[in-house]
């Protein structure tokens, strides 16, 4: 049963139990997806920005469709400023809600151009002044693109932080600081990457494979469909 985002869930979480926890899965999951990384495919921090920017409520794998022929079309922000926004608009379609993405890649590349010299800012105070950037897409960029560790909450992160109970937030940005205070610093972004691939090819969010999980063992909702 999914939650509302900002609702509460019904269990306490101690600080400590949740570090030893996270401590327990880190080196399964590390061992069990070798290869978590973003799926997002870009070659630069102005494509993983974009990328990002288009994957709102689409799949990676779409995105990395469209974006296969368009990153070699626009290959600079000056290039996503000078297309006409219906261009754009026709090259995006089918990620979903294409106009509102046109809009803020356009003005997006417009800031970057004209605040940051052309170049995707690299700290997250700079990024969240981009249309169409939040904390998340912020810190896909900068753990992606510039190697500065970032904990990336989208669904699968908030799904599965909530069942092994890391945490009794589902709002992103408080799940997000909650995370940081469990997770070591240096493993931010790549624990985010292991609970995605985990949620994406185990713990699915209608019936996760608890009978064949490798963390199954430090699971409080191993097995417990309430819990789900
Ligand atoms: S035991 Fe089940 S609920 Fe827990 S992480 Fe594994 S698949 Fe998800």
């Amino acid at each position: 049963m999914s939650k509302n985002k900002n609702e509460k869930s019904n269990f306490k979480v101690d600080k400590s139990i949740a570090q030893q926890r996270v401590k327990a899965i880190w080196p399964i999951l590390k061992k069990t997806y070798p290869d978590a990384r973003t799926s997002l495919d870009h070659t630069n921090a102005l494509e993983l920005l974009i990328a990002t920017i288009m994957a709102a409520q689409c799949t990676d794998v779409r995105v990395n469709i469209v974006t296969k022929t368009l990153f070699k079309k626009y290959k600079s922000a000056k290039d996503w400023v000078e297309a006409p926004i219906e261009q754009i608009e026709q090259d995006i379609k089918s990620t979903g809600f294409y106009k509102n993405k046109a809009i803020n890649i356009k003005t997006a590349c417009q800031k970057i151009i004209d605040n940051f010299g052309g170049k995707v800012p690299d700290n997250m105070k700079d990024l969240l002044t981009l249309n169409g950037v939040g904390r998340k897409t912020a810190n896909v960029v900068l753990g992606n693109a510039y190697g500065i560790p970032g904990i990336v909450c989208d669904t699968h992160v908030i799904r599965l932080s909530r069942r092994l109970q890391l945490s009794v937030n589902s709002d992103p940005v408080k799940l997000e600081f909650d995370l940081m205070e469990i997770v070591p610093q240096k493993n931010w972004t790549h624990f985010s990457h292991l609970l995605v691939f985990h949620g994406r090819s185990i713990c699915q969010a209608r019936k996760p494979k608890c009978e064949i999980c490798p963390i199954a063992k430090h699971c409080p909702a191993a097995n417990n469909p309430k819990l789900w």
